[in-house]
């Protein structure tokens, strides 16, 4: 069986929230002030989970990513993950924080994590704390320092840029990916945050990070598959590290779309910047039958939108914010 959306689009890639808990507060996702959590009960349980995955892999799904809030802070991932490596999951990934990697990474590993997504939005330990509202900076770089000794190397770090705040660090990321050897990927600023301070003028443009490295590094792109995400680059000197660059207001790439979210109070999500949310949980807790659940995800898949409507002027923020959709 295969998801497709009525655009022919094909969905192989679910991303996985399994909590919207988070440690940090990073400015870009997060409100200053608390969150109101989902009560326990509302998320969605292991066993829940577990099935879920199941009914998605034999829908076609071949990747899965495993996001949060921040999911190291849910006990259980690792059994979840090998649970996903045990369905025969081609692709399994997760995208952190990683202020806890230097202590899991080895136990990641062992369960079946093959790609890792660390979030590092400055190398500056005192505006790191100001972006994240945290005092983490060293366990999150011990946390890559582990990784890039492991299996799950080269990581991939994530940088959402935000004008005025960490634009000025874009050279100092190309040269921690030469000296570090890791995939450094720079994220556009999306109208995503909690507080909605998201505004154009605050956006780093994709082309404009090319051009900043490119003429300092001379960069050749690396031919990539239609659905990524993110246009990657590497030295044309030869040096070690790559650059991706992803583009979602400048250069949206929606009419590729591959993915759909499932977020951790157990809702689908079909596009990042949905304005409904489609209630798998309670289906599932009405006690709904395999059948039904396909049944369901496959007519809310073929409702999947064109794209994310940033640069129309009816474009609205979603209801959600990042941390209760996950990366
Ligand atoms: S914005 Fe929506 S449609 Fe576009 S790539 Fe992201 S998830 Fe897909």
């Amino acid at each position: 069986m295969a998801l497709h959306d009525k655009f022919g689009r094909q969905i192989t890639d679910l991303r996985i929230s399994v909590t919207d808990r988070c440690n940090f507060r990073c400015v870009y996702c997060r409100s200053a002030d608390p969150e109101n959590y989902r009560a326990k009960d509302e998320i969605l349980s292991w066993p829940e989970l577990y099935r879920l995955a199941g009914i998605f892999k034999t829908l076609g799904v071949r990747k899965m990513r495993v996001t949060g809030g921040e999911p190291l802070v849910r006990p259980g991932v690792e059994e979840f993950i090998s649970h996903l490596r045990d369905l025969g999951v081609e692709d399994i990934s997760m995208t952190t924080n990683g202020h806890l990697l230097s202590e899991r990474c080895a136990r990641l590993v062992s369960a079946g994590l093959q790609r890792i997504n660390i979030s590092l939005d400055s190398l500056d330990a005192a505006k790191f704390e100001r972006i994240t509202r945290t005092k983490l900076f060293a366990s999150v770089m011990n946390g890559i320092d582990v990784v890039q000794a492991s299996a799950l190397a080269p990581a991939k770090i994530n940088a959402v840029l935000v004008r005025g705040i960490n634009d000025n660090e874009v050279q100092d990321f190309a040269v921690f990916a030469r000296e570090r050897d890791v995939v450094m990927r720079f994220i556009e600023f999306m109208p995503l945050d909690a507080d909605h301070h998201w505004n154009r003028s605050l956006v780093v443009p994709a082309a404009e990070v090319h051009r900043r490295i490119h003429a300092r590094w001379p960069l050749e792109e690396i031919p990539h598959h239609y659905s990524e995400t993110a246009r990657k680059y590497r030295f044309a000197d030869g040096a070690p590290g790559e650059i991706g660059l992803i583009a979602p207001v400048t250069q949206p790439f929606c009419g590729h779309c591959s993915r759909i979210r499932l977020t951790a109070d157990g809702k689908i999500r079909t596009c990042l910047f949905s304005k409904e949310d489609h209630d798998l949980r309670s289906l599932l807790r009405e006690g709904a039958g395999d059948e039904d659940l396909v049944t369901y995800i496959t007519s809310v898949v073929m409702e999947k939108e064109e794209g994310h409507r940033i640069n129309e002027k009816d474009f609205h923020p979603p209801n959600r914010s990042m941390v209760f959709i996950g990366g």
